[in-house]
């Protein structure tokens, strides 16, 4: 595995080893790599013969300071989880050379107005914008996203539609702790105890994946069924918990077509997010969670 800091010799790297004919896969991280990471490799690994993953905590879509200064960092043990893996290549690129003197953004429109989008503001530019500055430089043929940031998936791929990027986007699916708890970079953050609370989120969409199982269809009874399960864990904050539309992530009276029920709460100063897909599956509805 080679581990490389700047964008010439990553470029070098990936250029040796398109030559020699092998498909590029790509995920890209913000490091404190888990399970959840490593799964993308996996998948990415299903379609492309070369592993590129890069670490970059990505200052840009951070709109909370202090969020960004405490986001854990421990690269040695990156490197360590990425060999394991089965990484060709780890690109940790610096601030500087990623955003020196940088004047040009880019932003997805109507995707971003609600969920995170409007929690965040500014969040998705950032995210776009790294992104589109990624593709460029390893030039993948196949990206990994997680199902873990849905909102971020589908930004991602319609971004890459509208650019031209001739790059495949796959969504991989949520790795969970026990008990339900998305794994997370930032779970680091939580104590045992807010740990407990916060797997209230899994059980809010399992009693949601119920009701729908038991025919419920109104956004609102949904929404509510999650509520009340969350209510128990005791969050400090509840962003948002949305129905919204797979397609378009704008907020549905009640399910139709394939929709996404989506979470956002605080357990402590730690903003946890978690989703599911509802897709309808020869006239019965499926939850993927
Ligand atoms: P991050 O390092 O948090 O920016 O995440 C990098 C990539 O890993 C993103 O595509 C995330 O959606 C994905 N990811 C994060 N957590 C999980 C998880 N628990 N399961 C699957 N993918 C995940």
């Amino acid at each position: 595995m080679r581990i490389v800091n700047n964008i010439a010799e990553a470029k070098e790297e990936i250029g040796f080893a398109r030559a020699a004919g092998k498909r590029i896969g790509f995920v890209p991280t913000m490091g404190y790599l888990h399970d959840g990471h490593l799964s993308l490799v996996e998948t990415s690994r299903r379609h492309s013969d070369y592993q590129a993953l890069s670490i970059f905590v990505n200052k840009i879509q951070f709109n909370d300071t202090k969020d960004y200064e405490g986001y854990p960092r421990e690269f040695e043990r990156d490197f360590d989880l990425a060999l394991r893996a089965g990484v060709d290549l780890v690109f940790i690129p610096s601030d500087d050379e990623i955003y020196r003197n940088q004047l040009t953004f880019v932003d997805v429109e109507h995707l971003t107005e609600h969920l995170c989008g409007a929690t965040r503001p500014g969040h998705f530019r950032g995210v776009c914008t790294v992104v589109t500055k990624l593709f460029n430089i390893i030039r993948p043929d196949v990206s990994v996203f997680g199902q873990k940031d849905i909102q971020q998936a589908l930004i991602i791929i319609k971004m890459a539609m509208d650019l031209n990027f001739p790059i495949k986007i796959i969504i991989s699916r949520i790795i969970r702790e026990e008990g339900g708890l998305a794994m997370s970079s930032r779970n680091k953050h939580l104590t045992p105890d807010m740990k407990t609370r916060a797997r209230s989120i899994y059980r809010g969409l399992a009693a949601a994946e119920r009701a729908i199982a038991e025919g419920e269809r109104q956004a609102a009874a949904i929404t509510a069924a999650v509520k009340k399960e969350l209510d128990a864990g005791k969050p400090d904050k509840i962003d948002y918990i949305s129905l919204v539309s797979y397609y378009t992530l704008q907020p549905v009276k009640q399910i139709e077509g394939t929709s996404v029920l989506a979470v956002a709460a605080f357990f402590g100063s730690t903003r946890l997010i978690d989703n599911m897909i509802i897709e309808k599956k020869e006239g019965v509805f499926s939850c993927v969670y």
